[in-house]
């Protein structure tokens, strides 16, 4: 029997390393999908077009509000970010493991329509060392390093809406831990009823 996919809502401060986490996933394992967000902010020098996001202009993001065609959005650091609806949902549907890598905002509002997703936060080992991440990326601005480390601080405090936290120290040990969560979480009695089911209907001893 085809199980429908799970969704994964990974969030983390910007800088953690949650997309790296999340892309070395997806290269492990064929069956994972990362779901490629819209957004309005300008690409960064190696990013492509539909790869690392799709960029929009502010006019064409609302629209995509408008069509009612974002299954979640919200606005970091004066830019939307969003994700497109109908293709995450057609894998789920699919039996596919979606992963949405998004902000905190957002993740609180799949958690209100979507509460059988599962929700995931990435921590730094220390605010130190994610200052020195986001610094090393060398695609901010001043201004941009001080408002994400702001943001960083905020984010912080709402771990406790999050089913697992990965303190990300080491990206093959949080790889590692993300793959033992979709184990964990597969197993989970709630999301196997229909097999349940599926096995008590072919019970022999009643026959
Ligand atoms: P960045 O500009 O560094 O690529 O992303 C900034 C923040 O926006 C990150 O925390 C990232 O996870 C988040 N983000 C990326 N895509 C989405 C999305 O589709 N929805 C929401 N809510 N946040 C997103």
């Amino acid at each position: 029997m085809k199980r429908r996919g799970l969704l994964l809502v990974v969030c983390g401060p910007s800088g953690v390393g949650k997309g790296t986490i999340c892309k070395a996933l997806a290269d492990k394992n064929a069956e994972i999908f990362l779901s490629v967000s819209v957004t309005t902010r300008k690409p960064r020098n190696a990013e492509v077009d539909g790869v690392s996001y799709h960029f929009k202009t502010e006019e064409e993001f609302k629209e995509m509000i408008r069509h009612d065609e974002l299954f979640e959005w919200a606005v970091y650091c004066n830019n939307y970010y969003g994700t497109p609806k109908k293709y995450i949902m057609e894998m789920l549907q699919r039996g596919q493991d979606v992963v949405l890598e998004i902000d905190v905002q957002g993740a609180l509002k799949v958690k209100e329509h979507f509460s059988e997703g599962v929700f995931i936060f990435v921590l730094p080992p220390s605010m130190e060392e994610l200052k020195k991440r986001i610094e090393g990326r060398g695609t901010e601005t001043k201004e941009s390093i001080v408002e994400r480390l702001k943001r960083a601080g905020q984010e912080l405090k709402l771990t406790d809406a999050f089913q697992y936290i990965i303190v990300n120290d080491e990206l093959d040990h949080s790889v590692k831990t993300l793959e033992a969560i979709i184990i964990a979480e597969k197993c989970r009695s709630e999301r196997n009823q229909e097999i349940i089911k599926g096995v008590l209907e072919n019970d022999i001893s009643v026959h």
